[in-house]
């Protein structure tokens, strides 16, 4: 490894077989091990499948950890529930754009996840007579829409952290192979456009590997770095998103960018919507509890993209508080300091380190936050990866399945409903080991990859290790980051976005006098922060141009220009393409599914939105 593992001299090129590839063989890879990863890396172990799991940080380092409000399913622990109610709430807040079949999918197999959860040791708080506690969260209502539900599960305001950690437990349990720290690249596509494993590096001893495996699932989490004020953290660069992209395969709905109306002023850390489901609430410098206007029911709890805009027209009309007028205040002064301490500690504790505001006494500064990525992978609700093709508006990539933040299954639509995302993720994790428990059979022989199977991966690789420009990638990032901020936000015209797509296109441009100071493959930060950058500016010039194409507003898209849903022409997903070797844009539309899984419940048919 000397030659490729460390110094700053020039590197040997691909073709030479430069990098030596270790070969791997498995039944299912899975990249990534959050809370998606994990289920889907029990279940298909569970199966008798041979797993291997590839992740870039440690199990439990994972995004996950953080999700805090908890995880929803109707188990109507604190008064009725229905899942379809649930179900009917997540249509609502998709802005009718999820697909339907999915949405009942999720809604209807939610409380059996959360269940197993509990069995496997998920901590949950609990009620006085010993069942989960169920808190509030936005957009969650009884009978279609009457009354505020309590259908959120959560371990104080740490759930994704208990949830990580057990998920994290019962997969030892099991026969998976973990490879910790391995970063993977690319994925290996033949010839007929199946999916036949991946390329990854490991990162602590600089070796390549080659994973050859009848079924890879990606389930790489969200790209919120993409912009420059985020809840997520810095390992959030949408990679297996990138990965698809480089593989001739669209993304999905990628202009539906979630802001939370919460991230704290200055840091963007996040303060849960729990804590308005507690009975915290908003207010402007007028001292006004400004969402009774926007939304005279459901007011605080309205849905995520309506408080955001809400916020956002506050502040633009002079009412935002502290010296630049530039923010508004969250209350939570007025609840027993107990219940604080209880279930909303961490936020306490969030909220003095990034505001020094003791909850107790003060009011903490918010600002909406970009959080979550309703776009991602197509999926069918078995996980497995869909693209329009010869008519087909659902042809499945053989041997590729996509789940949690990075998919677009789609369920969320057009704006995602707090604690959906947790509930996703199990569901469909374990939707997805179940298909593949079902066309896999385990040890089955796999075709020989091609000899030159996984050089496009090296050949990026190589690429970065001698790019020797004069912008580092620092540099490179922040301009993407503060582009995507200005012309991609919560509101959005033709005219700020199309400067956007020009703006985005010359950062992408930009990107090829990129400069990476160290050539070693161990531990080089620079060089995956590049590969990590490389990942998420292809993703953000998709994101611009799906947004400048749509001429309407729906859940998290809001047109200035075009203020109004339009059923007519806009009922269809964006499916974006970005061209690899001229990295050009192209769009196409595949329509929504319109359909229910099963005949009990049927088609909600769209209305006006109104919390
Ligand atoms: C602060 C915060 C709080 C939240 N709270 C809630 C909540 O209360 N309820 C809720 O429903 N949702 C919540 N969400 C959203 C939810 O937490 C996420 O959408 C969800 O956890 C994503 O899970 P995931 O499994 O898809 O991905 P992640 O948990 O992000 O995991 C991604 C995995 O992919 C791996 N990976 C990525 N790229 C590579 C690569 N190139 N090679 C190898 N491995 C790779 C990583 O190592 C990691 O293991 C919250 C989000 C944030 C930011």
């Amino acid at each position: 490894m000397a030659a490729n593992g460390s110094g700053n001299g020039a590197v040997p090129a691909v073709n030479g077989r430069a990098y030596p590839l270790e070969d791997h063989t498995c039944d299912v890879v899975v990249v990534g091990a959050g809370g998606a990863g994990l289920r889907a890396v029990v279940g298909c172990s569970e199966a008798g499948l041979r797993t291997v799991c590839l992740t870039k940080v440690f199990p439990t380092r994972s995004h996950t950890v953080a999700a805090q409000g908890g995880i929803s399913a109707a188990l109507g622990n604190m008064g009725p529930d229905d899942w379809r109610w649930h179900m009917y709430d997540t249509v609502k807040g998709s802005d009718w754009l999820g697909d339907q079949d999915a949405i009942e999918y999720l809604c209807r197999n939610a409380p059996a996840a959360v269940y197993e959860l509990e069995h496997w040791g998920v901590p949950f708080s609990r009620t006085e007579e010993g069942k989960i506690y169920q808190r509030p969260f936005g957009g969650m209502t009884t009978n279609y829409g009457q009354g505020i539900a309590q259908r959120t599960c959560a371990a104080a305001d740490r759930t994704g952290h208990a949830m990580l950690h057990t998920l994290y437990g019962a997969a030892l349990k099991h026969s998976a192979e973990f490879y910790v720290e391995y970063f993977v690249l690319d994925l290996i596509m033949d010839s007929e456009g199946a999916c036949r494993g991946v390329v990854a590096l490991n990162l602590d001893d600089g070796t390549l590997h080659r994973f050859r495996s009848q079924m890879t699932i990606l389930a790489t989490g969200g790209y919120g770095r993409a912009y420059y004020s985020c809840t997520g953290a810095h390992t959030q660069t949408g990679d297996g998103n990138a990965m698809v992209l480089r593989a001739g395969l669209p993304l999905q709905d990628m202009e539906f960018v979630q802001f939370h109306p919460t991230g704290i002023y200055g840091s963007g850390c996040l303060i849960t919507e729990g804590s308005r489901g507690e009975g915290g609430y908003l207010v402007n410098s007028e001292g006004e509890r400004f969402m009774e206007r926007y939304a005279p029911s459901a007011k605080d709890l309205a849905s995520r993209d309506v408080v955001s805009r809400a916020m956002t027209i506050e502040i633009r009309e002079g009412r935002g508080v502290g010296k630049s007028k530039d923010h508004i205040f969250l209350h939570l002064d007025h609840l027993d300091p107990k219940i604080l301490a209880e279930r909303l500690p961490g936020i306490s504790e969030s909220a003095k380190i990034f505001a020094g505001v003791d909850v107790t006494k003060e009011p903490i500064p918010v600002l909406p936050t970009v959080h979550y990525n309703m776009g991602g992978i197509a999926t069918n609700y078995h996980g497995e990866v869909l693209v329009k093709k010869d008519g087909n508006p659902d042809h499945v990539v053989p041997g590729l399945m996509a789940l949690g933040e990075a998919a677009c299954v789609s369920v969320h639509g057009a704006n995602r409903l707090g604690s959906n995302s947790l509930i996703d993720l199990v569901v469909f994790g374990r939707a997805a080991a179940l298909r593949c428990a079902d066309v896999l059979e385990a040890g089955a022989n796999q075709p020989t990859l091609a000899k030159d199977a996984g050089d496009f991966a090296l050949a990026r690789l190589d690429r970065f290790r001698n790019a020797s420009g004069s912008t580092p990638t620092s540099e490179l990032r922040t301009n993407m980051q503060r582009v995507m901020q200005n012309n991609c936000a919560v509101f959005r015209t033709g005219e700020v976005l199309s400067e956007g797509v020009k703006l985005i296109d010359e950062v992408l441009a930009s990107a090829a006098d990129v400069k990476v100071s160290d050539r070693s493959l161990i531990w080089n930060t620079d060089l995956v922060e590049t590969l990590e950058f490389d990942n998420l500016i292809a993703q953000a010039v998709v994101t611009m141009n799906s947004a400048a194409n749509r001429t309407e507003s729906r859940g998290a898209h809001a047109r200035e220009d075009f203020p109004d849903r339009d059923d007519k022409q806009w009922m269809k997903h964006t499916q974006a393409w970005l061209d690899p070797e001229t990295r050009k844009v192209t769009i196409d539309y595949r329509p929504v599914h319109t359909y229910t899984m099963t005949n009990e419940i049927s088609y909600i048919e769209p209305k006006a939105r109104v919390y």
